[in-house]
């Protein structure tokens, strides 16, 4: 059968409600995926389309905005229906027609990701499996100790992939030696986090309602998703009060800001290399004595 009547079905299966595609319209902006918007002319969704062998990927996409849907704390787009269509993986979710926002959204951007940053899990640091940044696989097991945690799912994990890039940083060992130090004195909570909040994943409705995006999911510390808010451009100054005002950050974030944001530069010489490896190294120079 053919993809298009393939998703039909399963739109109609997952939502109990006829759907018969009659338009389709290809989406630009993303890095990854081709993107669509489909509609029956009355209710209109939001497709990615990948090779089959990306499932694993939407499947972790569609759980982890599941998790924050479910947290009724900050809008995501409600995944719909995820899988193979004629040798092509998928995933449907909820169209949202984005506007421009206000100083009000903003704020409230930042009042609705603190409540979410409150959802905590007693399972610790983690998820219940692992998924993507980017397109970079991102291990989530289980780990009670966030320090444990930081330096070896996710730190340590990201220059073994940049070796294999060609990557070089002379002080990796002494930076990971000293996770313990940089992170000493600070206990977060394992919140649920978005896991890759820069401003292309944050957009506001044309109701002007807050919205997060693509999400890496797991339960970490809080501090990973404000860190990176200030990484590639601020988020508008709103955010932030609006952060504060619901859940001020504890003392010495400025310093693990850029501790947590190293994660994403190594990241970006994954993905991109050029420039990111020697930024990387500089980060490292500032947090190391
Ligand atoms: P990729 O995973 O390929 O990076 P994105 O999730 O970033 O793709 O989406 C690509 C584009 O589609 C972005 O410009 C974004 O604004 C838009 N978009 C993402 N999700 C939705 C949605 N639920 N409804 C409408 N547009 C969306």
């Amino acid at each position: 059968m053919q993809m298009w009547t393939i998703l039909a079905e399963q739109i109609a299966n997952a939502t109990g409600e006829r759907f018969q595609l009659c338009d389709r319209t290809a989406i630009g902006g993303g890095c990854i995926n081709q993107a669509y918007r489909i509609s029956d002319g009355q209710r209109s969704y939001f497709l990615k389309v990948n090779q089959a062998s990306q499932l694993a990927m939407f499947e972790a996409e569609a759980l982890g905005l599941k998790e924050i849907y479910d947290s009724h704390t900050i809008r995501v787009p409600k995944p719909i229906c995820w899988g193979i269509a004629d040798s092509s993986a998928y995933i449907v979710m909820e169209w949202l027609d984005f506007g421009s926002g206000n100083q009000d959204s903003w704020y409230q951007m930042g009042q609705n990701l603190a409540a979410m940053h409150r959802v905590t899990n007693p399972k610790g640091f983690g998820w219940d499996r692992n998924n993507t940044i980017g397109d970079t696989p991102q291990q989530n097991p289980w780990t009670q100790d966030w320090v444990d945690f930081y330096r070896e799912q996710r730190l340590r994990y990201q220059f073994s992939l940049a070796h294999r890039r060609g990557g070089h940083f002379p002080r990796e060992d002494e930076l990971l030696s000293a996770v313990p130090a940089l992170l000493c004195g600070h206990d977060p909570a394992p919140a649920l986090v978005h896991g890759d909040l820069w401003s292309g994943n944050a957009s506001v409705t044309q109701a002007g309602e807050p919205v997060i995006l693509d999400p890496a999911t797991y339960y970490g510390d809080r501090e990973v998703d404000i860190a990176m808010s200030e990484l590639f451009g601020r988020f508008p100054t709103p955010f932030y009060q609006g952060y504060d005002a619901a859940y001020p950050l504890d003392e010495g974030y400025a310093q693990r800001k850029t501790l947590y944001n190293l994660y994403h530069i190594i990241n970006h010489f994954n993905l991109f290399g050029g420039g990111y490896g020697s930024q990387a190294n500089r980060m490292i120079d500032q947090l190391l004595p």
